[in-house]
């Protein structure tokens, strides 16, 4: 994964070098410091079990750049946790609040476990475990975590409160994605399918089209509020889950569609739909394609049947990468991940900026806020594609590469 994340780095610095983007002395070689992760942190945390045995756990914390400001990205609790993937992820949230241009670095970290195996008293006793491993190297002004996979909001509670014993003082701002009852941030739920629908709609003004259909590949936190708040102009016409697909090709009625999913746990059989396959929802003859489900969902076995003229990548990394570039020189237009799922990022930073400033904004201010970086974020990725011919993922990775490596300048 990190290999990938390489071949992205040197291109775009390529691109920066040859057009001179900012002022880069080659007898530096300052690209070298973002081929590494500034710290790789690996801890054992020793639990005692229900049953009064103790299990040692392993985790990491990979701190990968904070030039532009204190380390920021998810905590995940994964059986497939591993140094290679969670560095890879942390240079991935560098490149994503880059592009964002909100005041942070990357960073990523993990345990290796598999939560639904533990009751939830062996969890606050593992996250405190991990708060207490970590505290010599996170801080509101250093590295601020976040919730990721399996990974939820009262366990940011339990590492803020385990944190903020140590140092002695109520630190809220150590950790984002905390419940709102608790220093969360209003908005934050909707956030990445709200941020999404803000950097489709910046897309769309750039061409004539206003009514479009679109095929949602998973319908969880991202997909769901993507398909819930996308405008009335956008017939959302398949979503799918990890049981199945639906089609309608007179569109869905999503409020009706989250009420069946309430009920029936699954998107499956929604009245006036048909079910399909989720390798046939990606193969729909639609406008827009939004894979928010997994990575590596288009690969080389299908991106031939790609009918979609455009993909917005909720999902990290949904498409791989010789396959994204396949599409994107049969003139298919990808808005990539570190700009279409960033809305979770920017409103996690604005959580933190309320802790730190003891605020509590309004969701229309959080969402109007939200917007604006959005749109700004686009804006610059179109300016940068349409000076330099460039897919908008190497134009993203173009900017966000030349932002850290000034702010790495500023300090070397
Ligand atoms: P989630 O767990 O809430 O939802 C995932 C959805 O995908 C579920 O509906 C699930 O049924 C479906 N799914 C699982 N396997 C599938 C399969 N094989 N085919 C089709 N659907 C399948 O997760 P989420 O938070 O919505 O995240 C989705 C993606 O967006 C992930 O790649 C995540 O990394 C990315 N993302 C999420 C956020 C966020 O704030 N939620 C932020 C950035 C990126």
């Amino acid at each position: 994964m990190m290999q990938d994340n390489l071949k992205q780095l040197e291109a775009a610095y390529e691109i920066i070098k040859n057009n001179k983007l900012i002022e880069i002395d080659e007898k530096k070689n300052d690209i070298e410091i973002l081929r590494h992760a500034k710290r790789l942190v690996r801890v054992s945390l020793p639990i005692v079990m229900d049953n009064g045995s103790i299990r040692v756990f392993e985790g990491y914390r990979v701190q990968y750049n904070d030039a532009r400001g204190p380390f920021k990205g998810g905590l995940r609790y994964h059986p497939e946790v591993d140094e290679d993937e969670v560095t890879s992820l942390a240079f991935w949230m560098a490149i994503k609040c880059a592009v964002a241009d909100i005041p942070m670095g990357g960073g990523k970290g993990g345990i290796i476990v598999n939560p639904k195996e533990l009751s939830k008293t062996e969890l606050e006793k593992l996250t405190r475990a991990l708060a207490r491993a970590l505290a010599p190297v996170v801080g509101p002004l250093v590295d601020v975590p976040a919730p990721d996979v399996y990974t939820t909001p009262e366990m940011m509670s339990w590492f803020k409160d385990e944190y903020s014993k140590i140092v002695g003082v109520d630190s809220p701002a150590v950790i984002t994605g905390k419940p709102l009852t608790d220093g969360g941030s209003k908005g934050r739920d909707k956030a990445t399918g709200l941020g999404a629908v803000y950097a489709l709609e910046a897309y769309l003004e750039k061409t004539d089209k206003k009514e479009i259909t679109v095929a949602v590949q998973g319908f969880g936190n991202a997909g769901l509020h993507f398909a819930e708040l996308s405008h009335p102009e956008w017939k959302i016409v398949a979503v799918s889950d990890s049981k199945s697909a639906i089609y309608n090709e007179a569109g869905l009625n999503i409020a009706d569609l989250i009420k069946h999913k309430e009920e029936t746990k699954s998107v499956v059989d929604f009245p006036g739909s048909k079910n399909v396959t989720n390798e046939e929802l990606l193969a729909l003859d639609v406008d827009v394609l939004v894979p928010a489900a997994l990575n590596s969902v288009i690969t080389e076995k299908n991106w031939e049947n790609i009918k979609a003229k455009t993909i917005v990548e909720i999902a990290n990394g949904p498409i791989a990468l010789p396959e994204s570039k396949k599409l994107a020189d049969k003139g298919i237009v990808i808005i990539p991940d570190v700009l279409a799922n960033s809305g979770g990022v920017v409103v996690s930073y604005f959580e933190w900026r309320q802790n730190l400033d003891k605020e509590s904004w309004e969701t229309d201010d959080v969402n109007a806020k939200l917007k604006d970086k959005i749109r700004s974020a686009f804006a610059a990725i179109w300016d940068a594609k349409e000076k330099h011919n460039l897919d908008l993922r190497t134009a993203a990775y173009v900017l966000a590469v030349a932002r850290i490596l000034e702010a790495e300048q500023k300090r070397n």
